[in-house]
């Protein structure tokens, strides 16, 4: 059987989800497929181990999509300040100030009543997937699985595992780090796998739910807090995300809960709040991917398809988000002029919007990166002089907040002319 649609977007993950929800709003006829079933939330159940700080631009875009007031239904946590500082031991360590170039962003200092959200990525999927089948116009195919793509002159079609054939003008790949419709369409990616691999644990605390998220850069990599909602009896959630390199994940990973407790409290830094409960662990591994084409006739790449990030700054997600509603905004320009949804003029005008803010994003997490995952002395003094610089500057440092609240689009001078000089990064 062939159902005809206007966009067929291939993954319902958060990216391909709210461009979903958005397209239908303005009317489009979208096919929605996800190999996985709805994802679901109780709110007796501990939270999903898959946790994301939403930027301020996220949640305006999510609010236009209707998924926002829902999300604070279910659950999201403010935090109103950021704290970075670097954790290294140097030969004056005895002799100075701990956290000597602490630098913290606050939201009172931007005017702002939050810098973020933390939210679990199943309430965000979820009531995406809520808001896009509330649209008469969104048609959903829940576990099942693209096996096949055709992406002719005329259309595009893909085929799902029980032969149902879907056609569009437009096939859009929202389907994660191993896009098969990336493949399957023959755009290739370049790719850096980073040393260090994310370690996420998800523990419960003594005391209220906290406002602030930090993270304290060692050189096996950063670890870092992020308050979840409260748990009852004066104990909260909270999410701790631990890089290093594999093999000593691995190794973490195979320990006892109270063991691997008592590792916890002796690597993390002492602002870590009393830990009373360890109830989930996993870990992820983690590369910088670049797709070489945003589009391929007519198919085009969203979200993590497209690129994926160091998640140290957490902004994987909110650059999606960006993509979606960029390429919405291009589709809805196309529709009011009559053209072809696959109007290579169209798409490219998205490509040329979205590759460089991506890339941008990648250079300065790779700066970070770089910069901190290292124990030669001229690199620790650059990065405190660095950190003191940005505790000097109030302006430097709000430019920065604002970048990464998804506020400014720019980030400052500075930042980006050291990124561009990072090596092997000319090819992104
Ligand atoms: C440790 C860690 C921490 C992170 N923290 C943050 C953070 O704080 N903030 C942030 O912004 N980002 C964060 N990220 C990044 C963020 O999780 C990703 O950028 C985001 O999940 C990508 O969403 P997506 O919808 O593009 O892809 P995905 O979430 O990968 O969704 C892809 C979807 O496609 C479906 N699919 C795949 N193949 C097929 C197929 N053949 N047929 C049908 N369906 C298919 C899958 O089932 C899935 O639902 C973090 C990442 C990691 C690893």
């Amino acid at each position: 059987m062939t159902q005809a649609f206007d966009v067929v977007i291939v993954g319902a993950g958060m990216v391909g989800a709210a461009l979903a929800a958005g397209l239908g709003r303005s009317g489009f006829r979208v096919g929605l497929v996800d190999q996985g079933g709805a994802p679901s939330f109780d709110a007796a159940q501990p939270p999903d181990i898959r946790v994301s700080a939403l930027s301020a631009g996220s949640e305006r875009y999510l609010t236009e999509l209707g998924a926002w007031q829902e999300i604070l239904a279910m659950r999201a946590t403010p935090y109103t300040r950021l704290a970075v500082w670097d954790e290294t031991d140097h030969p004056l360590s005895s002799l100075l100030p701990h956290k000597i170039a602490e630098v913290v962003f606050d939201a009172h200092n931007l005017s702002a009543s939050h810098l973020g959200h933390i939210v679990e990525n199943q309430v965000t999927q979820l009531a995406l997937w809520n808001c896009a089948s509330a649209q008469s116009t969104v048609t959903q195919f829940t576990g099942h699985a693209v096996t096949s793509l055709t992406n002719n002159e005329d259309k595009a079609t893909v085929t799902l595992n029980d032969g149902t054939e879907l056609t569009g003008e437009l096939v859009v790949g929202a389907d994660g780090a191993n896009s098969g419709i990336r493949s399957m369409a023959g755009i290739g990616v370049t790719r850096d796998q980073y040393q260090q691999q994310a370690m996420v644990i998800s523990v419960r605390y003594q005391g209220p739910v906290q406002d602030i998220t930090w993270q304290g850069f060692y050189p096996s990599g950063p670890r870092a807090f992020l308050p979840l909602y409260s748990a009852g009896n004066n104990e909260s959630w909270a999410s701790l995300v631990w890089y290093d390199s594999p093999e000593q994940l691995a190794r973490l990973k195979s320990l006892d809960n109270s063991v691997l407790m008592a590792e916890i409290q002796n690597a993390f830094p002492s602002d870590l709040p009393l830990l009373t409960h360890i109830d989930a662990k996993a870990s992820f591994p983690i590369a910088r991917q670049h797709a070489r084409h945003y589009v391929n006739n007519r198919v085009v790449l969203v979200g993590d398809a497209a690129h994926t990030i160091n998640p140290l700054a957490g902004q994987g997600v909110n650059l999606g988000f960006q993509d979606a509603r960029c390429l919405q905004s291009v589709l809805r320009e196309a529709r009011r002029a009559g053209s072809d949804l696959a109007n290579p003029g169209r798409l490219a005008e998205y490509e040329r919007h979205r590759r460089p803010a991506n890339r941008r994003m990648m250079l300065a997490m790779d700066l970070f990166y770089h910069l901190f995952s290292n124990r030669t002395p001229p690199l620790h003094l650059l990065r405190n002089l660095g950190l003191g610089a940005a505790k000097a500057m109030p302006f430097a440092r709000n430019r920065v907040a604002k970048y990464a609240m998804g506020i400014d689009d720019e980030l400052p001078p500075v930042i980006r002319q050291l990124a561009e000089r990072l090596p092997g990064l000319k090819q992104l």
